[in-house]
């Protein structure tokens, strides 16, 4: 999606619908409409959403054999990955449980069962139990470990994600080197993409109707709670940015915060102002090369691995986020909830493409985890474009740490 128009146009249809629930509040047939259009868009989305996970998750996980080739650099790149955008999402959900200034306005819809059930379908796969830890590792596992037939029928994407990355890995082990079958998931996974791309031409007439219905429930405590939202998310990435990473960097390299900062600060100025690791992705590799001293080849993996999969800002984004939303849509998430958002937000992280609002595709997947209304994409996209250009740079920056990592230990 081109990102000019994308703020345009949620600004006018949030403007549309607020004006026309103050002013013309007897006119029905805008809201029957924009509710037909709303429905079918989300229909569509749920068409793709559980194959286009499952088969592009395979794919990927069978590929991975070619990056174990690549040994100890391989694996020591991917075990930083993991082990930040684990840390990342750490932070996100550490600060919003002691800090969640949003919970001074009343939730925007106290019971989510008024939106229908099409958006709520997946809330009641959560269920908390007893509350005590025997019962919610029980749930986990009931819903991680899980028939995939079920686990596509009901969408229930932590099974969805589980069952795919068994497979593939089974597959990756088990399969002679010449077999023809990765290339069959591969081409499954092109059709899914293919599917996806035709429901997105139809974004902006979903978006619209997204946003003009969710307008005329949002007043100004909404606002304001979204506001909140970006300043908790503002202050908890830039820990992330300005003292977690640089942390990072110093053990390995020797490189102080600010030395290493100033060494990295054009590719980060670069993706804060295109909102895109990929965009980034040339910058990055040259700053690697010249500034951080690593070698061409090691930077020729580490870096597009990383402008793809690692994602310490989108990661720790979406966990806040997350939350944020289960209370807006009255969704009680309980430690079962929580754990399932830390799982799927560092998975939907290292599957969003490094692109502006890459991620909105995964968030869904994080909604649909805990049962939070998909709708509730529509009042995030309300403050989308600032916070995309600031997760982007702590993107890129993770991935430059990386580089020094990969320097050290590989
Ligand atoms: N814009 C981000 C990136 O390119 C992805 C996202 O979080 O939407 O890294």
């Amino acid at each position: 999606m081109n990102s000019h128009w994308f703020a345009p146009l949620i600004f006018a249809a949030a403007i549309f619908g607020w004006l026309t629930a103050t002013a013309l509040p007897d006119v029905v047939w805008l809201d029957q409409i924009t509710q037909l259009l709303r429905t079918a868009f989300f229909s569509a989305l749920k068409m793709v959403i559980a194959p286009l996970i499952f088969f592009s998750l395979i794919a990927g996980v069978m590929q991975l054999r070619a990056s174990s080739h690549m040994g100890r650099l391989g694996g020591v790149t991917i075990a930083y990955y993991l082990t930040t955008t684990g840390i990342a999402v750490l932070i996100g959900l550490i600060v919003v449980l002691f800090y969640h200034p949003w919970t001074a306005f009343p939730p925007l819809v106290e019971d989510p069962s008024v939106l229908g059930d099409l958006t709520t379908q997946s809330a009641r796969l959560i269920d908390p139990g007893d509350g005590s830890t025997f019962s919610l590792l029980s749930t986990l596992l009931q819903r991680m470990l899980i028939n995939p037939f079920n686990a596509l029928a009901q969408m229930n994407v932590l099974g969805i994600l589980v069952v795919a990355i068994l497979f593939g890995l089974a597959a990756a082990i088990t399969l002679p080197t010449d077999s023809a079958l990765p290339k069959i998931f591969d081409e499954l996974a092109q059709i899914t993409y293919k599917l996806a791309g035709w429901v997105l031409t139809t974004l902006p007439i979903g978006l619209f109707a997204i946003t003009f219905q969710l307008a005329q429930r949002i007043d100004f405590s909404t606002l304001a709670a979204l506001g909140q939202l970006v300043g908790v998310v503002f202050g908890a990435t830039l820990f992330h940015g300005l003292i977690v990473l640089p942390a990072i960097a110093w053990r390995v390299s020797g490189k102080n915060p600010l030395q290493f900062l100033r060494a990295v600060s054009q590719p980060m100025v670069t993706a804060l102002l295109t909102s895109s690791s990929a965009a980034t992705l040339p910058l990055s590799m040259r700053t690697a090369q010249e500034k951080l001293g690593l070698d061409q080849a090691r930077s020729a993996f580490v870096l597009p691995l990383g402008a793809t999969a690692n994602m310490d800002g989108t990661a720790l984004f979406e966990g806040i986020a997350a939350v944020f939303l289960a209370y807006m849509f009255g969704i009680d998430l309980g430690t079962t909830g929580v754990i399932a958002i830390f799982l799927v937000a560092m998975l939907s992280s290292v599957g969003a493409p490094g692109i502006p609002s890459g991620s909105m595709a995964g968030m869904q997947m994080v909604l649909l985890a805990v049962g939070i209304p998909l709708e509730a994409i529509g009042l995030l996209l309300l403050i989308e474009r600032p916070l995309d250009t600031f997760r982007t740079a702590i993107n890129v920056e993770g991935d430059l740490v990386g580089c020094l990592v990969a320097k050290r230990f590989a």
